[in-house]
């Protein structure tokens, strides 16, 4: 079975697990906070907690800058796949005025987050917390806490922005990655960038 390591516990995250295949891969989660994932998940339910935009797939994809490199993901996994999906884990969806995506009233975000848990308990994904990505040793194995060394067949860092930082997400990891990498980073728009055959970040 192929291991799986997310580094990062946020939506991205509990996302990107919730659709790999548990006859696959061993999938692990490794988050630096002592407990609770989908933390800023949470606090964006505050607000209007939109969870995704109703309109057409084509005009959908061109929101992203470049756009090109989502596209073939999103015609797979489009927005109306994305609701029905939330739909079959027992979170119905209601599109507003304004075309955005939203939980049917009354279905708290906490509802929403725990539905994506049973998924991720279904697939037994495991979770680590308490796992504080601090760089890779020479095999480009990612090192926690500054000593623990974790291989994978697969890395996934889906670490979030610097903002929010309560939630755990403060860019603590920048400095990790290499300078070419953080002037892109530092652009605020979606990143999804292969590293090497087995490290992708997401972000
Ligand atoms: C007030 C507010 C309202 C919002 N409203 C909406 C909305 O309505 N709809 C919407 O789609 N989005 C909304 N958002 C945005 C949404 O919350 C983010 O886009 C989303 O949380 C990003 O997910 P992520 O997984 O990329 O990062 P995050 O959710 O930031 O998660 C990153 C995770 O990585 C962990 N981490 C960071 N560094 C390390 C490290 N070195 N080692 C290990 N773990 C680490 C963090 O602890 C965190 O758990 C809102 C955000 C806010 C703040």
């Amino acid at each position: 079975m192929n291991k799986i390591a997310i580094i990062g516990g946020g939506s991205a995250s509990l996302f990107f697990a919730s659709f790999l295949d548990a006859n696959i891969y061993e999938i692990n989660i490794y988050e630096q906070k002592a407990v609770g994932l989908g933390r800023k998940f949470l606090v964006a339910g505050d607000g209007g907690f939109n969870l995704t935009h109703s309109e057409d797939i084509n005009s959908f994809i061109e929101r992203y800058t470049p756009s090109a490199f989502l596209r073939d993901a999103l015609q797979f996994f489009n927005n109306q796949r994305f609701m029905l999906w939330l739909h079959e884990i027992g979170i119905p969806t209601f599109i507003g005025t304004s075309k955005r995506v939203y939980p049917e009233k009354g279905i708290k975000p906490i509802k929403v987050l725990n539905a994506i848990h049973s998924v991720l308990e279904k697939n037994n994904t495991l979770v680590h917390f308490n796992k504080t990505f601090t760089g890779w040793n020479e095999d480009n194995d990612p090192i926690f806490n500054n000593n623990e060394v974790v291989t994978s067949d697969y890395c996934i860092f889906a670490l979030g922005g610097a903002s929010w930082k309560i939630t755990g997400s403060n860019g603590s990891w920048l400095k990790h990655f290499t300078k070419e990498l953080e002037l892109l980073i530092l652009k605020p728009r979606i990143v999804h960038i292969k590293l090497t055959g087995k490290l992708l970040l997401l972000i």
